[in-house]
This record gives structure tokens, C-alpha cells and sequence, in this order.
């Protein structure tokens, strides 16, 4: 029999920045039993979700939902709008800008990266990674393509590999500036239900993202935001696609239904988390990701290393990025805290293998989640014989004792 209970007593820390800890509420949601998925309660379930999930995408338009990993999502984005050797514009903020390229790649698609150029001093990193999209590259590029070539402009939000978040609005506005007719298509796997995040309000055409970041369910569904102009594209787009077609499941979603088996028991989940977002309000949620986030980072400058992210105004609300010193390990540090803590970190991801490690601040946590998480970080430091220059527990303490919650946390 496989036991994956293994801790001994207390619960495993999942820090990592997704899958996020699910809360108890949502799962004893998803432990009811599973109807007919034709039958009328599920209909009743279905069109819950799909109006609910609207308000998290601040959307009035059709949210399509998947039983798939994220990766589904961004292959349903590119294949519902675009057609064979169509040129989109992708910006390399990190290693999941990087994958969703090579899908587009695969797909048979011609995706063009927009990058800032160069390596940062400090660390011998890619400056791109450190950093939010520059709109006004994208201005630039879309400003040369007078004959249209490029269908779509497609953005990371919340870039997972790095710990960066993009201003999504500006992205728009240099579209705008240029122009241009292409879509914009942007992923918020891991910004949705935690960073402020605005479909409509920010002219976006088709918004990406899962479930198992800010909306706290297990891993297993993911969405489509698509806006009018996006469902007319996909009327002519040719790539092949048929399990990810817009048409039919919009269609029969009218009335709460799925042309295919639904994951019935994730849907119950997203309920019970569409409840508990939408209870506390989607301001309240952003504010108190981005506290975490505060927090967090009092703790990595005190400790005196740096955060992948550079630029202040940009870092994420949802997880950080710290850089280890040359020569020291970032995955060998992560083993050890694994191993004597129980305390699960993100791994630096492509380019970043082995040079940083990610902290989650999101999911099921609180002030003293996160006290606990840092303390594990920073013995298994000080084991991994990393020089601190201060203790970022005691910052991370001053900030959040500090600094007032708003009610309703
Ligand atoms: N995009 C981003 C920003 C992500 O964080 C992830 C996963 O972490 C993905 C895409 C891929 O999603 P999934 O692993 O759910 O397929």
C-alpha cells in the first residue's frame, strides 16, 4: 500500500507556490458524493460556479472551466484563437513565459519573444526574469508589424518561476497605443483569487489560470476567461482542437451543463472557495496576500539575501523568490529543510535550477503559518552554513505584529 502520510505529527508545510494548502472547509466540500453529472442538482452546482467564478475574474463575459492542469488552459487560450504559422508575441518573464512559448511552438505557431536584454550583474541572471513586462517593448514591436502578422500578445501575470508580477493594464494600454488588433491573452495561473486581477477592466481577451493557487483547491481544474472579441476570433481560428473548443462548452454551460464528464467533486471544492473569496471580498483577499508578501520579505532582507525580483513595485503578492550566494546550492538547502522540518519549498525553475528557492505566501495560512515557515527556513540556512546577516524571524515578527489586519481575515 503507498503511505503518503508520513508526518509523524502536525501537518507537512506546503510553502511551495502551488499547489497551495487547501483549506478543511473546502475539502470536507469535495468529500460529498458524486452525483449524476446530467442529473438537475448538478445543473443547480454547475450554474453556481460559472456565475461565481465570473466576479473572481471581475468579468461579465463566459468563464469556460476545464478538469485540467493549468497547461490545458493555455493550450485551449492559443488553439481556440489562432490559426497554423500564426506569429504571437510572447514576453520572457520567466520559465512558465518560456513554456507557454514552446507550446505555442509546438503547436505550430510562430511565437516571437519580447525580452529586456541582458545579465544582471549581481547574480549573472537574465534581466528579464527580474523584472515586470516592459510595455513600451511591446508598443515597440507591435508599431513594426503594420501588416498585422501577430494575432496575439500573450503575458505572464504572476510569473511562478520568479516571483514578478506584470502590469497587465499597461500591457493594454500599449496595444492600444500601437494600434493594434491583437489579442491579448494573459496566464494568471498563480495571480487568480490572491493578486488584484481585472479581466474586463483591462481590455484582457482571454485570461488563463487553476485552481490550486489563490482559489485553494487541489490541482485539477482551470478556466478560460474569454472576452467578445476573443469568442468572434475563435469563430475563424483553424488550429485543431475539439476537447478544448469554446463553442459547445459555452453553449451547453447556458444551463449549467458540460458536453463531457465534468470533475464533479473539484466543482464542489470551487464552491465552497468561490464562498469563502467572495465572503471576505476579492479587496480583502488581495490585501492580505500582499501583508504575506510584506512580511516575508522583511524576514529576506534582514537575512541579507537577495529576492529574485527587483523592482519594488512589482514584487508578488503570492510568493518570493530568494537568490542563494554563489556556490551554495539552492536545491541542497531545500533538501535539507525538507528532511529536518517537513517544510515543503519551491525550486528554482530553468535558467534559475539550483540558485534560488520560492516561498509561497498563499492557500490555507496565516500570520503564524508563515512565522513557522520562515523559522524553518531560517535554521535550515544557518545548517546549510549560509552566512545571515540578522535574524528575519525577528523582522518578519516586528512587521506582522506591526502591522494591522483589516477584519475579516
Ligand atoms: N503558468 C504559471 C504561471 C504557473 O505557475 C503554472 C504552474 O505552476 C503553469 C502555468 C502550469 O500550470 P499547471 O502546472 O497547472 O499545468
Amino acid at each position: 500500500m503507498l503511505q503518503l502520510d508520513i508526518h509523524p505529527t502536525g501537518r507537512h508545510f506546503l510553502q511551495i507556490p502551488g499547489p497551495s494548502p487547501v483549506p478543511d472547509r473546502i475539502l470536507r466540500a469535495m468529500s460529498l458524493p458524486t452525483i449524476d453529472h446530467r442529473g438537475p442538482e448538478f445543473g443547480a452546482l454547475g450554474r453556481q460556479v460559472l456565475e461565481g467564478i465570473r466576479a473572481i475574474f471581475q468579468t461579465q463575459h463566459p468563464v469556460v472551466i476545464y478538469p485540467s492542469s493549468g497547461t490545458g488552459a493555455w493550450e485551449a487560450a492559443l488553439s481556440n484563437t489562432c490559426s497554423p504559422g500564426d506569429t504571437v508575441l510572447m514576453y520572457e518573464t520567466g520559465h512558465f513565459a518560456s513554456l507557454w512559448k514552446s507550446m505555442a511552438e509546438r503547436l505550430g505557431l510562430r511565437p516571437e519573444f519580447a525580452a529586456l536584454p541582458g545579465t544582471d550583474t549581481e547574480t549573472g541572471l537574465p534581466n528579464s526574469w527580474r523584472r515586470g513586462v516592459q510595455a513600451d517593448l511591446i508598443e515597440e514591436r507591435l508599431r513594426k508589424d503594420g501588416a498585422h502578422r501577430i494575432k496575439a500578445v500573450c503575458v505572464v501575470h504572476n510569473e511562478t518561476s520568479t516571483g514578478v508580477t506584470s502590469d497587465i493594464a499597461a500591457v493594454r494600454r500599449a496595444i492600444d497605443a500601437a494600434g493594434h488588433p491583437a489579442l491579448l491573452m494573459v496566464d494568471t495561473i498563480s495571480g487568480l483569487a490572491s493578486a488584484d486581477f481585472r479581466h474586463d477592466e483591462w481590455g484582457i481577451d482571454v485570461t488563463v489560470s487553476g485552481s490550486q493557487k489563490g482559489l485553494m483547491l487541489p490541482p485539477g481544474i482551470s478556466f478560460n476567461a474569454l472576452s467578445p472579441k476573443a469568442i468572434e476570433v475563435s469563430k475563424k481560428a483553424r488550429l485543431p482542437k475539439s476537447f478544448w473548443a469554446w463553442d459547445e462548452i459555452v453553449e451547453m454551460n447556458k444551463t449549467g451543463y458540460w458536453p463531457y464528464t465534468p470533475s464533479t467533486n473539484l466543482l464542489y471544492g470551487l464552491s465552497e472557495a468561490l464562498d469563502m473569496v467572495l465572503e471576505q471580498g476579492l479587496p480583502v483577499v488581495f490585501a492580505r496576500h500582499q501583508r504575506w508578501g510584506e512580511g516575508v520579505r522583511a524576514a529576506v532582507r534582514a537575512w541579507g539575501l537577495p529576492t529574485q525580483c527587483v523592482d519594488e513595485r512589482v514584487h508578488s503578492p503570492v510568493l518570493t523568490g530568494v537568490i542563494t550566494p554563489q556556490g551554495v546550492d539552492a536545491d541542497a538547502v531545500r533538501k535539507l529543510i525538507h528532511e529536518r522540518f517537513d517544510l515543503s519549498l519551491g525550486a528554482g525553475l530553468g535558467k534559475l535550477k539550483g540558485r534560488m528557492f520560492r516561498i509561497g505566501h498563499l492557500g490555507d495560512c496565516n500570520d503564524l503559518t508563515l512565522m513557522a515557515a520562515l523559522s524553518g527556513v531560517e535554521m535550515g540556512l544557518k545548517l546549510a552554513g549560509v552566512p545571515l546577516a540578522g535574524s528575519g524571524m525577528m523582522a518578519a515578527m516586528d512587521y506582522f505584529s506591526g502591522t494591522p489586519v483589516r477584519k475579516n481575515w
